[in-house]
């Protein structure tokens, strides 16, 4: 069958079956596009059902996760664990808390890690999870007691040889502590690999909690300087106060650039010389406040409210690190038109299909998601690795293995895309490159 037609009628199929999933929807047919060219050299991938196995889960779990709040009400949200491919590896991705979550969210989540997990080149499969639960204003023992009992049904269906959670949205290194303490109790095991994102004195690694910005920051100097560019003297914006945004932040602060802005849900901070990096920790990770109580630090800071306005501010290189389809094609124009040189996706699919073409029909240099992002899970994997050998590298060890594997996915990723005759395009590469690996061990493995 011509590759073309095949594809159509997968996603046709996948339109069928998922029809209100528009955010599955959407990730699916951006990786089907760019597969288009493989699938035309590769009948045996259409002959052994590899695209379609590939766009449906292995399993999805949904289940009830019931929980009391501090005035003794009684609250029920919605867990999700979407198993979706184990080909080169056990499921592996991480856990959003935050109220937009649901299958949708979390089906497209768990898709994008398929493709990211294989691009980091370690043997890691496909998976993602989460729940409709809003951590925000929630008490240390409320959000411990919800993790308690999300973890209470999960229990079933993880293992470090099935299934590894981690954070994401919503999910670090508290949450993390309470889902094992949880695990822990009802195994009666200590199964360290079960959980990345750990404590660093219950089996946590080194550099994951800075991983996945410092990779995202790794990733996009490496882009840069296939141009001759690099990030010194560059106006950056990063949206996010996040775990992501903060250490993208810090690596490129170090790198001599000057990140003028970065947001929450609620707004974002535009501080012309410069983000002082220690109030945005102080009052994201210490306080867990909103990103507003900036300018009572510096006054000379402007905050204003709503997120899109942060893509107006000019600058040379955009990073968003906050959410899925922050930037549209509206806000992706207005970066061009300001000159922007470079984007890299920090967040999970934060450019809508509109304003990837915009930046790619401009000639912006754009590191998408799934390469660029990648750096937290392939530090979960070192974590994992750790746990296994029941030893702990150095901070230096880590950052420097993180560093080889941000460089190796540019470059699998540019070369999978010269292969296949687009050059610049690395939304092309990181597709296929992340899809080969995972065809070829579904082909050896058989029709499963
Ligand atoms: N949530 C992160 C991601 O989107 C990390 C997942 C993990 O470490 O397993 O890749």
């Amino acid at each position: 069958m011509n590759a073309q037609c095949y594809v159509n009628e997968v996603y046709n199929d996948v339109v069928k079956r998922n029809g209100n999933e528009p955010e599955f929807l959407q990730a699916v047919k951006e990786v089907l596009n760019s597969l288009v060219p493989v699938l035309e050299r590769h009948s045996e991938y259409i002959e052994d059902g590899i695209v379609e196995r590939l766009v449906e889960p292995e399993r999805m779990i949904v289940f009830r996760v019931p929980w009391i709040d501090d005035n003794g009400k009684v609250h029920v949200n919605r867990g999700f664990r979407v198993q979706f491919n184990s080909a080169i590896g056990p499921y592996k991705g991480g856990l959003r808390f935050h109220p937009t979550v649901n299958a949708s969210i979390i089906k497209f989540l768990g898709f994008e890690q398929i493709f990211k997990n294989s691009l980091t080149g370690l043997p890691i499969g496909g998976g993602k999870g989460g729940a409709d639960f809003d951590p925000k204003g929630k008490s240390n023992r409320e959000i411990m007691r919800f993790c308690q009992s999300f973890m209470s049904e999960l229990f079933r269906h993880v293992g470090q040889f099935t299934d590894i959670p981690a954070g994401d949205i919503g999910v670090g290194g508290r949450e993390i502590g309470y889902l094992f303490g949880e695990y822990k109790k009802i195994k009666n095991q200590y199964e360290a690999g079960v959980l990345t994102g750990k404590g660093i004195n219950y089996g946590g690694s080194l550099t994951r909690k800075e991983a996945t910005g410092y990779g995202l920051i790794y990733f996009v100097e490496r882009m840069l300087q296939a141009k001759n560019k690099d990030f010194r003297g560059k106006t950056v914006i990063v949206s996010g106060s996040g775990n992501v945004a903060i250490y993208a932040i810090e690596k490129a602060q170090e790198l001599g650039a000057t990140v003028v802005a970065c947001s929450d849900s609620n707004g974002y901070v535009y501080d012309k010389d410069g983000i002082d990096l220690d109030y945005v920790k102080e009052i994201k990770e210490v306080q867990r406040k909103r990103i507003s109580e900036y300018i009572k630090y510096r006054p000379q800071a402007e905050y204003h409210e709503g997120c899109s306005g942060i893509w107006t501010i000019k600058c040379d290189i955009a990073l968003p690190c906050a959410t899925q389809n922050e930037i549209d094609e509206n806000s992706a124009k207005i970066l061009v038109e300001n000159g922007v040189i470079a984007v890299g996706e920090g967040a999970n699919m934060p450019s809508t299909s509109e304003a990837v073409s915009v930046f790619l029909d401009s000639n912006v240099l754009f590191g998408p998601a799934k390469a660029a992002n990648a750096g937290g899970v392939a530090t979960s994997a070192l974590e994992m690795s750790q746990n296994s050998m029941r030893l702990s590298w150095s901070f230096e060890e880590v950052d420097n293995r993180l560093k080889k594997i941000m460089i190796n996915i540019y470059e699998n990723v540019s070369s999978a895309a010269a292969e296949y005759g687009c050059e610049d395009n690395l939304v092309l590469g990181a597709n296929i490159a992340g899809f080969l690996k995972v065809a070829d061990a579904m082909l050896q493995e058989g029709i499963v």
